[in-house]
């Protein structure tokens, strides 16, 4: 059935009422300025440095970075306002009800444990609040499904890696199935990935699930030697493939191992890693139906919201309303919680599409 010829509905709309998986959303990064406000006016400082502060995480302008690296200096700032546990509780909630509005049905959420000397919290304390917010959202009846991934900041140390994949496997068997795996991020000028490497590779032993950020910039061998550990996901992947400075052999592991990408539109073309939105990544791998799910990556400093993607993949690659329930349906096969949850994704969709049909007849 053709929704799309048979309603007069937008897509705006139909975008904003479409379920919806997100996959790629680091809590910090995605701290709503309404959240953000209300963490700043806990402290005791002045109206003047409050609105200077509000107005350095959430830019107006449409090109909110005016380099890659500079969405990078941003983070020192949300960190100052979140250097406590009960800030990260607060994120972490206001977060996940914020997705809940946009209709997402499930999310993986993805943090690097902190630890703060001013304020006492450690990597652990850290982790544990990301939990008890998940958890307790469980309790407000809230219809999502909240995972989380501990990520690995390359800027870090190894030894901190193989201590947040221990901690990770301990929570995997003891935190209800809502810790499910690790995420590798950070800057990609720093550090050289290759040292991560067997950290990532012994979390995948353990039965971790691993997503990882690669090619975010032109580093072709870096990344492939990322891509040849076949993570569960990539993120971005940007400069992945031939054309824009990727090797031919890593594109042909990625097709042969079906690995989803996770496209951040928004997150790309405001942080300036593509020049404009056709020449987005999403275009190559969608035109060769190879797995891919769009995703926020940090809907506060990039202001952008998961149903903003979809219009946003809608009116550049031509996607109709069919195309689009399938784009999001889809995403339900990447995520890394169990069959069990995946069937209960599945029946949610299978009900919205019921639902079209019957507003339709
Ligand atoms: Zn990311």
């Amino acid at each position: 059935m053709d929704y799309f010829s048979r309603s007069q509905e937008n897509i705006e709309t139909f975008c904003l009422k479409l379920p919806k998986i997100e996959l790629h959303a680091h809590i910090n990064s995605s701290v709503s300025e309404k959240t953000f406000r209300e963490l700043l006016r806990t402290r005791n400082i002045g109206n003047t440095q409050l609105t200077s502060l509000e107005s350095s995480v959430f830019r107006p302008n449409e090109k909110i970075f005016a380099s890659f690296d500079d969405c990078f200096d941003i983070f020192p700032l949300i960190h100052d306002v979140t250097n406590k546990t009960e800030a990260i509780y607060k994120v972490t909630s206001d977060v996940i009800s914020e997705f809940e509005s946009d209709q997402v049905k499930y999310i993986e959420l993805r943090t690097t444990p902190r630890e703060e000397l001013l304020t006492g919290m450690t990597r652990r304390s850290y982790v544990d609040s990301v939990l008890s917010a998940i958890k307790d959202s469980k309790k407000k009846n809230l219809d999502i499904d909240v995972r989380l991934l501990l990520s690995i900041d390359r800027k870090s140390t190894v030894e901190i890696a193989w201590e947040t994949v221990a901690v990770a496997s301990e929570l995997a068997a003891a935190s209800d199935g809502i810790v499910v795996g690790i995420d590798f991020s950070g800057n990609p000028k720093i550090n050289d990935a290759k040292d991560f490497i067997p950290v990532l590779a012994h979390a995948k032993s353990r039965g971790l699930k691993i997503a990882v950020h690669l090619a975010e910039i032109v580093n072709a061998q870096e990344s492939h030697q990322l891509v040849e550990l076949c993570p569960d996901r990539i993120g971005h992947g940007t400069y992945l493939h031939p054309e824009v400075g990727g090797l031919h052999k890593s594109v042909e592991f990625v097709k042969k191992h079906k690995i989803p990408i996770e496209c951040c539109i928004s997150s790309n073309l405001r942080s300036a890693s593509v020049p404009n939105v056709e020449d987005h990544h999403f275009g190559y791998w969608y035109q060769q139906s190879h797995p891919v799910v769009l995703a926020t990556d940090g809907k506060g400093i990039f202001q952008c919201s998961l149903s903003g993607e979809y219009i946003l993949a809608a009116k550049t690659f031509q996607l109709n309303h069919d195309e689009l329930l399938q784009l999001s349906k889809n995403s339900i096969d990447y995520i890394f919680a169990d069959e069990e949850t995946k069937k209960k994704l599945k029946f949610q969709w299978t009900e919205f599409s019921r639902s079209l049909s019957k507003s339709e007849q």
